[in-house]
C-alpha cells in the first residue's frame, strides 16, 4: 500500500472531521488503492480479507459516510446502484451500456462544460457529464 493513501486518509478525515478509525482505513484503502468506480460488493471483498467480520452493511454505511464529508465521490447516483469515484478531480464518465464499465475522462476531453444558470434556490455543488456508449472490449466482440 503506498505510504501517500495513508496520509492523506488521516488529513481527509482531520479536515472532513471524521474519526480515522482503522476500519475506515481499510475501507478507504480498498476504494483508492487502485483507480477505478466500485461497487460495495467489491470493496466488501477486499476489505473482508483483512476484516474478516466485517459485514457488508457496516461497508455501506462507511462509504455513505465517506460520501457524505465529500472524501468520496458517487458516480451518477441516479443509477440506481453505489459505485464510489476516489477521483475528485473535474472529471466525466464513459459508461458502457453493455458491460457497464466506467471511465473517466477528464475535462480537456469535453467543449468547456459550463451551468449558465440553476433553477433559484438549486445549490450546484457538482456537475459531470456521462457519456453513454460501447467499450472496445464490447464493440470487439458485437
Ligand atoms: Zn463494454
Ligand atoms: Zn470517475
Amino acid at each position: 500500500m503506498p505510504k501517500e493513501h495513508a496520509l492523506d486518509f488521516e488529513r481527509l478525515c482531520r479536515e472532513h472531521s471524521l474519526a480515522a478509525t482503522h476500519q475506515r482505513r481499510i475501507i478507504f484503502h480498498a476504494v483508492t488503492a487502485s483507480p477505478g468506480h466500485y461497487s460495495p460488493e467489491q470493496i466488501y471483498a477486499t476489505v473482508r480479507a483483512q476484516i474478516p467480520s466485517i459485514s457488508l452493511a457496516t461497508v455501506y454505511k462507511n462509504l455513505k459516510t465517506f460520501i457524505e464529508a465529500g472524501i468520496l465521490r458517487e458516480v451518477s447516483p441516479h443509477h440506481g446502484t453505489l459505485r464510489v469515484d476516489p477521483n475528485l478531480e473535474p472529471h466525466h464518465h464513459l459508461v458502457c451500456r453493455i458491460c457497464k464499465s466506467i471511465t473517466d475522462i477528464g475535462a480537456k476531453f469535453l467543449d468547456p462544460v459550463r451551468v449558465r444558470r440553476a433553477p433559484p434556490g438549486f445549490n450546484i455543488e457538482q456537475f459531470s457529464v456521462d457519456i453513454l456508449g460501447v467499450c472496445s472490449k464490447c464493440a470487439r466482440k458485437h
